[in-house]
């Protein structure tokens, strides 16, 4: 088809040109006595992005997958009690992962379309007095249904019952996109991976671990092999890695790094929050619902756009990627069929994210759902520019009021502006 294709799943993001050119090298020694200058200050700019300065960060060639199973298999031990909430797909398969490790989930279900709640973990906490729960498994963003949870809030609930579980959060679809503080969040392990907020390819898993956490990596006794933080640490000490490395994965990862600290993590988190909102606009104009249930859910990073009873959403999908060379993200395990999902993350501006919504708008009305032609982008477009920054605070280039353009060479006169 020509044309390009238009990527709007929530992950994996588009990977910026510069990303994509730093990316494309020659391979190397990853032995050589030139590799630690690689590898060892990107280890330490990846925790400003989790904002932690007493954690310590692994990168495993894996994928956020085996970043959950990193978190796991180094503090746990078979048997181990942990506390967790389900309420999409993400968060149901990381419990699922902690079953089949053998550790005891107790688990606390959820309407999908609802936040982690608060008030129930703490409840489970407070009445857990012999302190079995060893973990708190929390999902920041869960992108199945497009939900921000409190980390914050469930950090509360650990310290007001004055309960030691260590304090797990799966960030992968909010690390680089959405606020997260882990310091100051108390967070142990906080996980992500690189095709989503760092706008990479997949292929990286990552793990900021607090000192306690790597504490207890001493005792835990899950079986560990690849994902161990203690061979990880070794290797890492002198700027290497126990077994080969993505080579251009890290390349990749410097230059996402620099991308988000030249833009600055709170504008990026700004720039997120205003793309998303149009969106918001865009569904409300359409007459539609999210499958976030409440504001205070509302993602940043993706958005799940329920469709009408007997409209099925896969169908949207399938008609905006055949016909408009659009992805839109599919709804998963339960919701399969009854939404569809837009990603507003990485490497996004409004113009972009306008041909989400309208190739959507189009793949809608083309499957029967009766949205106002236009609607979905006149309202986000009202909402991107009444909340633009003004120009005149724009750092524009300098220039004087009287700077006129160098005068042509005669020659060239003639022809200025020909081309215009
Ligand atoms: N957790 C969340 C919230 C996710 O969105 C995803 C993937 O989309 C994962 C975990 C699994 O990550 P991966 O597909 O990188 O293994």
């Amino acid at each position: 088809m020509a044309g390009r294709n238009h990527l709007f799943v929530p992950g994996p993001t588009n990977v910026p040109d510069r990303v994509l050119r730093a990316m494309h090298r020659a391979m190397e020694d990853h032995r050589s006595s030139d590799f630690p200058s690689l590898a060892a200050p990107v280890l330490q700019d990846l925790k400003k992005v989790f904002k932690t300065t007493s954690g310590q960060a692994f990168i495993f060639p894996s994928s956020g997958t085996g970043a959950w199973e990193a978190s796991l298999t180094n503090t746990l031990s078979p048997g181990d009690k942990v506390l967790a909430a389900r309420f999409g797909m993400f968060s149901q398969l990381w419990i699922d992962m902690a079953q089949r490790f053998g550790l005891q989930v107790d688990i606390l279900d959820v309407d999908w379309g609802e936040g982690a709640p608060i008030e129930r973990y703490q409840e489970a906490l407070a009445a857990d007095k012999s302190h079995r729960i060893k973990a708190v498994l929390f999902t920041h963003n869960e992108t199945a249904t497009g939900v921000t949870s409190d980390v914050a809030g469930i950090r509360r609930a650990l310290n007001d019952t004055r309960h030691p579980a260590l304090l797990m959060v799966d960030g992968v679809s909010s690390i680089g996109s959405i606020d997260f503080r882990m310091d100051e969040w108390g967070v142990d392990l906080a996980v992500t991976g690189s095709q989503k907020g760092f706008m990479l390819p997949a292929g990286l898993g990552m793990v900021c671990v607090s000192q306690k956490a790597l504490g207890l990596s001493e005792q835990a006794k899950l079986p560990r092999v690849f994902f161990d933080f203690g061979d990880m640490r070794k290797a890492n000490a002198t700027g290497y890695f126990p077994y080969t490395p993505s080579l251009p994965l890290l390349y990749g990862l410097r230059e996402s790094l620099e991308i988000l600290f030249e833009e600055g993590l709170e504008n990026v988190f700004a720039r997120h929050h205003r793309l998303a909102e149009g969106t918001r606009q865009a569904v409300k104009a359409w007459g539609l619902e999210l499958c976030a249930r409440s504001p205070k859910w509302y993602s940043d990073t993706v958005s799940a756009i329920m469709v009408p009873a007997g409209i099925n959403g896969a169908e949207v999908i399938d008609v905006a990627y055949r016909r408009y060379n659009l992805a839109l993200g599919a709804g998963l395990a339960r919701m399969a069929g009854k939404l569809f999902r837009i990603g507003h993350l990485g490497d996004l501006n409004e113009l972009m994210l306008a041909t989400a919504l309208v190739g959507a708008e189009m793949a809608m009305r083309d499957v029967g759902v009766k949205v106002t032609p236009g609607s979905g982008v006149a309202a986000a477009e009202e909402y991107w520019r009444s909340t633009a920054t003004p120009l005149s605070k724009r750092e524009l280039p300098a220039r004087a009021p009287d700077d006129k353009p160098a005068a042509a060479p005669a020659k060239e006169k003639a022809t200025a502006g020909a081309g215009r």
